[in-house]
């Protein structure tokens, strides 16, 4: 039996990762499973999968959640320590689904038992992803993607010679307000820019995807882990979320990953590596679908994608500042105290500020330093 522990277990990730799991209990002992709000959910999964333990983030739930967990022998836990105390526990594979910032040390505790982390957490990648990489390598731990897009190169570099890639290219649907005219944008409540027409996905990450925000980060992603320079990076508008990323090699062949777009192929593929197993996701009917579009990405429209840019020209502590930006920018717009269309101008303000007070620059980052980072660029973050 393999020890696993899902942090983030009642997100989108979370759920799609147990559904998984549920499917074949006898393979796997559940340690830990994690959430904040929603104690309904996590005590319930907590039983149905017998874990050990069920850590809340949110320390006034403690209560509730030991209450509905009583007599069942599961611990209850609450609070930031209780979750490093959960990432402590050795496991095999261990899910690192929470959202934001916040999901980056709990990632980084994970990887000292050595097994494999599934990465969906893009945000621990882009503020720190030097160090996450050297911890893994440290401890002789695997970090695999679960990023559609980025599980996707992963499978398609397949044996290939890393130094043989010429570009990278990863897709974006474009989000659920491609289509609307520029001068709309402005307009757009939280609601409308969190329904997308392919994903379903939780709140945050959903309005990412109509700010680009989310391929910006994905472009840094890519660089973090897989190490492709700046120009070797492409995002392209694909409506149909049918292929997530292409490999181009130097002899000038693109290998495409296709699939239908359900994260359990990214999170399945992660479970089971380097095995694959059958997944209960719908299989991809070329011919009904008929066509495939892609186009390249308008810059007045995302103009997150070259603030990316930047940030990995940049590198240093420009990630860690680049997404708690993005984090309280995207806070701001749900509050509806600014519009959708100021996001990227905060984070810039924001960038711009720390670049001239010269605290981005660092030749290797420590914890200490992101998390400084992050709370700094957070606190300047504010309404223009
Ligand atoms: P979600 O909002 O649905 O779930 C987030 C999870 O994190 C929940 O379990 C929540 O309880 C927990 N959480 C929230 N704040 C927390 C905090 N401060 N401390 C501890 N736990 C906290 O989010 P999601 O869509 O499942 O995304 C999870 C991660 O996966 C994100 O990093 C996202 O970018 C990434 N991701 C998601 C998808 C997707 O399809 N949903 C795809 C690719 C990558
Ligand atoms: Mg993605």
């Amino acid at each position: 039996m393999r020890r696993i522990s899902v942090f983030g277990a009642t997100g989108s990730i979370g759920q799609n990762t147990l559904d998984l799991i549920a499917r074949e209990p006898e393979r796997y002992a559940v340690v830990a499973l994690t959430g904040s709000s929603n104690v309904a959910r996590l005590a319930e999964d907590a039983i149905r999968l017998r874990a050990e333990v069920a850590v809340t983030a949110d320390e006034s739930r403690l209560g509730e959640l030991r209450d509905a967990l009583a007599g069942t022998g599961i611990e209850a836990a609450a609070g930031q320590g209780a979750l490093e105390e959960a990432a402590d526990r050795p496991t095999d594979w261990c899910m690192s689904a929470i959202v934001g910032a916040a999901g980056l040390v709990p990632g980084l505790r994970a990887l000292r038992h050595g097994g494999t982390l599934a990465l969906a957490n893009k945000e621990s990648l882009v503020c720190a992803g030097p160090l996450l990489m050297a911890e893994a390598r440290a401890h002789g731990a695997r970090v695999l993607p679960v990023d559609s897009e980025h599980s996707a190169v992963f499978q398609a570099l397949a044996d290939n010679d890393p130094a043989a890639v010429e570009k990278i290219v990863i897709t974006a649907s474009g989000g659920g307000l491609r289509d609307w005219p520029l001068e709309r944008l402005a307009t757009a409540t939280p609601d409308e820019a969190g329904s997308h027409p392919n994903w379903d996905m939780g709140t945050r990450i959903t309005i990412d995807s109509a700010s680009m925000f989310n391929k910006a980060m994905e472009l840094i992603e890519t660089h973090e882990y897989f190490g492709t320079p700046p120009g070797g990076i492409e995002a392209v508008i694909h409506p149909q979320s049918i292929v997530h990323a292409l490999v181009q090699f130097r002899d000038g062949a693109l290998m495409a990953h296709l699939g239908a777009p359900d994260m359990r192929h990214a999170i399945g593929y992660a479970l089971h590596w380097p095995e694959r197993r059958d997944l209960p996701v719908e299989r991809v009917d070329l011919a009904a679908l008929g066509r495939l579009d892609f186009a390249a990405p308008d810059p007045a429209r995302y103009p997150a994608l070259a603030l990316a840019r930047g940030v990995i020209a940049g590198g240093g502590l420009r990630g860690a500042a680049f997404n708690a930006a993005k984090e309280a920018a995207l806070d701001l717009f749900i509050a509806r105290a600014i519009a959708f269309t100021d996001m990227a101008g905060c984070v810039e303000t924001t960038l711009d500020e720390m670049e001239r007070s010269g605290c981005l620059d660092a030749a290797t980052i420590t914890l200490d330093m992101v998390l400084d980072t992050d709370r700094e660029a957070r606190a300047r973050t504010r309404v223009p």
